[in-house]
């Protein structure tokens, strides 16, 4: 018999509203995000999807990545063996630098295909689950704080422990004042995290670093700009709270870095970061190797990006940190999925069922997204 081929590609360039805006250092958010959706039919009909979300301040723009699947990564695509999923990942790292949002979707969207084919989950295709569920952390990002505690008292109660604050959009003693006051109501029954998106300037920041060292948040995320490792390696000897990289460490070239400086004790896993999951996975066996934790974030992504990081996850078990997948339970008005990935108790509750484990609806792209280009 022979091996099915990708026979078909599609691309939607989508727009979708987002219900609160978020305050986040680098870059504020507000009203809608864009991503890019890319559907592949393999010759035996099979369909599988993938998702591209960058974020124009951190990795790239959704109109960038489209240009880059539909000219020049489309050629390589079509009529490429769906099961030979890291000899296309080379050849389009070959045939085009950067873009890793671009190529997890290929691979993301390959991986699905070759799960729904052999009834294995994307999870099953990376080694086998460790975990059915993941800790999930929500974003404290609101412009109106009153409004993110108010969320965290409904939140708490049902079983959300992971509360990260997005520091340094703020004055400093507004924003120890914020972490004051969740300590004060929820004390230690909450797992605090601090990420600053890279805003503070190595000249001062221990000093505003040891003010938040005291409210004992289990990491400091990326404090200053992703180049400055010596700085980041200077906090993470100076403090208690370890420090974790996330714009500093997108691919095992950056993670060689961090470990050989020192720069952090933990990195932020992101697959629009590292363009693949088998990528994120490479860069997980190095920091694994170094001591170093995963943590699952994000950038502003969607229901097939985030069923991937959680398939990701489910099968890596250096990513013990948890993620902060909440986009589609907590900001998006719709994640275009028939079911969105099941949240239980704080936790992502990694989906049955083959590939992603999920089914993404058209009608619901259509009707929920506002498509800026098709082909
Ligand atoms: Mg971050």
């Amino acid at each position: 018999m022979r091996e099915p081929v990708v026979e078909r590609l599609r691309l939607f360039l989508i727009e979708s509203p987002i219900r609160m805006a978020r305050l986040q250092g680098v870059g504020d958010v507000k009203g809608t995000v864009k991503r890019v959706l890319l559907e592949l039919t393999a010759s035996d009909g099979t369909v599988g999807w993938g998702e591209a979300a960058p974020w124009e301040v951190f990795t790239g723009t959704a109109e960038g990545v489209f240009a880059a699947l539909d000219i020049y990564l489309r050629p390589l695509v079509l009529r490429a063996p769906v099961r030979r999923v890291r000899a296309l990942a080379a050849r389009l790292d070959r045939a085009l630098v950067g873009h890793p949002e671009a190529k997890v979707a290929i691979e993301t969207a390959l991986l699905d295909i070759v799960g729904r084919r052999s009834g294995l989950s994307v999870a099953d295709l990376l080694g086998g689950r460790v975990r059915d569920a993941i800790p999930l952390s929500f974003s404290i990002a609101d412009p109106d704080f009153g409004a993110d505690l108010d969320r965290m008292r409904a939140m708490v109660p049902a079983g959300h422990t992971i509360f990260k604050v997005k520091t340094g959009v703020k004055p400093h003693r507004e924003e120890l004042a914020n972490l004051e006051a969740m300590r004060a109501e929820f004390g230690d029954a909450i797992d605090l995290r601090v990420d600053y998106n890279q805003s503070l300037q190595p000249f001062g920041a221990l000093k505003l670093l040891r003010d938040v060292d005291r409210f004992a948040p289990t990491f400091i995320e990326q404090p200053v700009p992703r180049s400055h490792l010596a700085a980041m390696a200077g906090f993470a000897a100076a403090l208690d709270t370890p420090i974790l990289a996330d714009e500093s460490c997108f691919d095992i070239r950056d993670l060689a870095e961090i470990v050989r400086m020192g720069a952090a004790d933990a990195i932020s896993v992101k697959i629009m970061k590292t363009g693949g999951l088998l990528k994120a996975q490479g860069l997980m066996a190095m920091a694994d190797s170094a001591g170093l934790p995963g943590y699952g974030g994000t950038l502003w992504e969607g229901g097939i990006a985030l069923a991937a990081g959680t398939q990701l996850i489910a099968a890596t078990p250096g990513i013990s940190l948890g993620c902060e997948f909440y986009m589609p339970h907590h900001v998006l008005t719709e994640d275009v999925l028939h079911e969105r990935v099941p949240n239980r108790a704080g936790h992502v509750v990694v989906p049955d069922g083959a590939g992603l484990g999920i089914t993404v609806d058209e009608a619901s792209v259509r009707a929920n997204s506002r498509i800026l280009a098709e082909r």
